[in-house]
């Protein structure tokens, strides 16, 4: 028993050391940063060194309540800028006992979460305060339900049709039990027209700020200028619709940020940046997809690990790494479905650089590829896009300028566009226009309210299964007014 022994002996010393350590260290509030969403608020104590925090609720009027042990403020709370968020108003004072307390005073109910962050490269210790709001979503005008409810069809019968397409591919794997049955019985449905959904992610915000220009101009704002842009130009298109990840300055975790196109059934995710690099000259926009394997150039994977960053600076989403793993799909049918998202970002990445390459000077000529943590959505294609450099004080300028933030939303969108009006999803309002503008020639028929795949197999005499394969039909589901290939038999 000598390490017990040692143990015994060394412990009341090291008691006494540690006591020593803190009480010489008694933390100093700094400043005190807030950051509304529509979600969360997000309170942000920036100190001078680790403290111990105790964070509890109160009712009647509902307050929270937090402890700092050992610590004392130096800075004015009052300044906080409280509009659009939970908090009413702001007390401080020194306890009993010693150590602050600060007390929020609350017009809502709310969850509270904290968890305190070590130094990195732009901030010291902090303590991190969020007040989440229950029951709210983090955008603003989220999905209508049944539109949700046809995408999701839409995006079952996508992934059976994969399902189907892997079963083949396994050899000894004939007709799977597992497979739906097709229902070419099923009469056709009115066509719903739905809209394409564009995820707009304006990368960074809140306490984290992303790139900084020689000039000052911050990457976070200026990519919010030109999503917001970006957004209006969908908006103002019949048959798109858009969603911000985040309207405000407030931070969002990478994965949330995919999340929150995934629940809101987005057809597309574009990542607004505006990078700098070590040296001032490098400019010009650039387009990325997504890479498993590496970055395609120095510059590429240097972005990726300066974009990946950012978690560690705006700060951790507890709950959101293990959820993550639900997402996540399985063997070939993972390895389809990525490729076909893969395929569709390289195609809109092409078009929207050929865009941009019409205002602006290209980086690169190339879609690139690169480990984006933000692109990691199996299902949603998705592109990162670096406006421009925010390093180059010539680029920081035009980066400014709302004329040319315009510029870069309309190139980015008629990229966007110029893929879906040729690969419309199929329930989408621009695939009804495009069939329903269309007039069919002598080998099409166009399907009318009562018919089934089977009646209009019969009615041509083909096969079922011919007629679903060269309409690349996915899944059962035939709409009014689509037009279909009758191959000659
Ligand atoms: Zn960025």
């Amino acid at each position: 028993m000598p390490s017990k022994y040692l143990a015994r002996l060394l412990m009341p010393g090291l008691v006494a050391l540690l006591a020593g350590i803190s009480s010489a260290h008694a933390a100093t509030v700094e400043s005190m940063r807030l950051w509304a969403a529509p979600d969360h608020a997000r309170l942000v104590f920036d100190l001078s060194g680790a403290v111990n925090a105790n964070v509890f609720s109160l009712a009647n009027p509902d307050r929270l309540v937090i402890d700092l042990d050992e610590s004392r403020l130096d800075t004015d709370a009052s300044t906080l800028p409280l509009e659009g968020s939970a908090i009413e108003a702001v007390r401080t004072g020194t306890r009993d006992g010693g150590g602050l307390r600060v007390v929020l005073e609350l017009n809502r109910s709310i969850e509270p979460r904290h968890f305190v962050l070590p130094p990195n490269d732009k901030y010291g210790h902090r303590l991190v305060v969020d007040l989440e709001y229950p029951g709210e979503s983090a955008v603003e005008n989220p999905i209508d339900p049944i539109e949700a409810m046809i995408r999701d069809q839409e995006m079952l019968a996508q992934r059976n049709n994969a399902q189907a397409q892997a079963q083949a591919q396994v050899p000894g794997s004939e007709a799977s039990p597992a497979a739906p049955a097709p229902v070419e019985v099923q009469p056709a449905q009115p066509h719903p027209q739905r809209d394409i959904i564009i995820a707009i992610d304006a990368g960074h915000g809140g306490e984290d700020p992303g790139a900084i220009g020689p000039g000052g101009t911050r990457e976070k704002d200026v990519v919010l200028d030109i999503a917001r842009k970006l957004a209006s130009d969908v908006n103002g298109t019949p048959g798109f619709k858009a969603v911000l990840t985040r309207d405000g300055d407030y931070y969002l975790g990478l994965r949330q940020r995919t999340q929150l196109a995934r629940e809101q059934k987005a057809d597309f995710f574009v990542s607004i940046h505006a990078d700098a690099f070590n040296s001032p000259r490098p400019e010009g926009s650039s387009v990325f997809a997504l890479s498993q394997r590496g970055a395609t150039s120095e510059t590429a994977q240097w972005l990726a690990d300066s974009e990946n960053r950012s978690d560690l600076i705006g700060g951790v989403d507890g709950s959101l790494s293990l959820r993550d793993k639900d997402q996540v799909l399985r063997g070939v049918l993972l390895d389809l479905t990525m490729t076909a998202t893969l395929n569709d970002s390289l195609s809109i990445g092409g078009q929207v650089l050929d865009q941009l390459g019409q205002i602006n000077r290209l980086h690169k000529s190339r879609v690139e590829q690169a480990g984006f943590m933000v692109l990691k959505s199996p299902d949603i294609p998705s592109l990162l896009i670096e406006t421009g450099f925010i390093s180059n004080p010539g680029e920081e300028r035009r980066l400014r300028d709302p004329v040319h933030q315009q510029g870069l939303a309309r190139a980015i969108f008629s990229g966007i566009r110029s893929h879906f009006e040729r690969n419309p999803p199929p329930a989408s309002r621009l695939a009804w226009q495009r069939d329903h503008q269309r007039q069919p020639t002598g080998n099409e028929y166009r399907i009318q309210s009562g018919d089934t795949l089977s009646s209009i197999a019969v009615r041509h005499g083909v096969p079922v299964g011919q007629l679903r394969q060269v309409n690349d039909l996915n899944g059962d589901v035939i709409r009014v007014g689509q037009v279909l290939r009758i191959p000659s038999s």
